[in-house]
């Protein structure tokens, strides 16, 4: 058996398109959708992931800014660029890409921006309705696997998901998210002793662990939809993710594979939250 690969890219071009026609309503109101994305540093990955993001937001007829500062800049200057962002009634969305130095609180950053501004869904309040099944934002990556699985025609109802990987930003959320669409939720981690007791059980399992290749086939149950979120760049520039794709596709039965998985879709959700931010202000 082969698996069926979900294509993200032609998936995540639906999903713009339809943000398309949303900003293309906001315009004829008078309103442009604005994303701002503050990038501290010169990491390279960061700048590449802020470079697409700034790319698509344009494609989309959206304004998009970026504020780059260095490394050296001080939490409270940071926190001032956040409170001027906030009372900006043109900034819809506000980004701010992580990691942030070492000398600067992540966590006060992020607290610092204005809930219905935080279109990564990282505030506690919208971490918190989440958790509630309230209407907040939703983290982009998390957001974008549960599109493409309603787009790949994988039901979430009644299955079993496994989730590998607990961190803040993919893990926790993509667990909640798929409790709140009616599926038994497996958390495992670093501490979680024979994965594959647990991984081998999932309809549907979804690996962000940061570990290349560390799933393999022997980890799948036949037939169960795989979810790679994870991201790695080898030495000649090749990108591959936590799966070890070409022995997982013979025991999955969909399998999303890396470049052209999970990563469009995570842009294309911000999109979709920068968009509703606008839709939610207009109101
Ligand atoms: P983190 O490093 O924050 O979290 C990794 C998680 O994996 C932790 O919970 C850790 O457990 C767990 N883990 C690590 N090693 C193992 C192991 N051997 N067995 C079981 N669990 C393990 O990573 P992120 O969640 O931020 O990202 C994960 C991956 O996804 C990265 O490759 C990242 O680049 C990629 N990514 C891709 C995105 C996209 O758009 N495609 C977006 C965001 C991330 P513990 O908690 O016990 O330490």
């Amino acid at each position: 058996m082969t698996a069926t690969i979900i294509d993200g890219k032609a998936i995540a071009e639906q999903v713009i398109e339809k943000v398309k026609h949303r900003v293309t309503k906001l315009q004829q109101q008078g309103i442009t959708p604005g994303l701002t994305v503050v990038l501290v540093g010169e990491d390279a990955a960061s700048q590449t992931y802020v470079g697409s993001k700034e790319r698509t937001s344009k494609r989309l007829g959206m304004n998009s800014t970026v504020i780059q500062k260095p490394s050296s800049i001080s939490e409270q200057e940071l926190l001032e660029i956040i409170q001027e962002l906030n009372a900006a009634p043109d900034v819809h969305g506000i980004l701010v890409q992580l990691p942030l130095p070492k000398h600067i609180d992540e966590n006060k950053v992020l607290q610092s921006i204005d809930p219905q501004k935080d279109v990564d869904g990282f505030h506690p309040l919208n971490v918190g309705k989440l958790l509630l099944d309230q209407q907040g934002f939703i983290p982009c990556t998390p957001f974008g696997i549960i599109q493409l699985l309603d787009y790949a025609g994988i039901s979430i109802e009644g299955k079993h998901a496994v989730i590998v990987g607990r961190s803040n930003i993919v893990g926790k959320p993509m667990g909640q998210l798929l409790l709140n669409r009616h599926a038994t939720v497996t958390y495992t981690h670093s501490r979680t002793p024979n994965l594959k007791d647990f991984t081998t059980q999932a309809d549907i399992l979804i690996v962000a662990t940061g570990q290349p290749s560390m799933i393999t086939g022997e980890h799948i149950k036949p037939g169960a939809a795989v979810i790679d979120v994870g991201i790695h760049r080898d030495s000649d520039g090749r990108l591959s993710g936590d799966v070890a794709f070409d022995s997982a596709k013979d025991v999955a039965g969909a399998i999303t594979p890396v470049p052209g998985g999970v990563g469009p879709m995570t842009i294309a959700m911000l999109m979709e939250n920068t968009c509703l931010s606008a839709e939610r202000q207009a109101e």
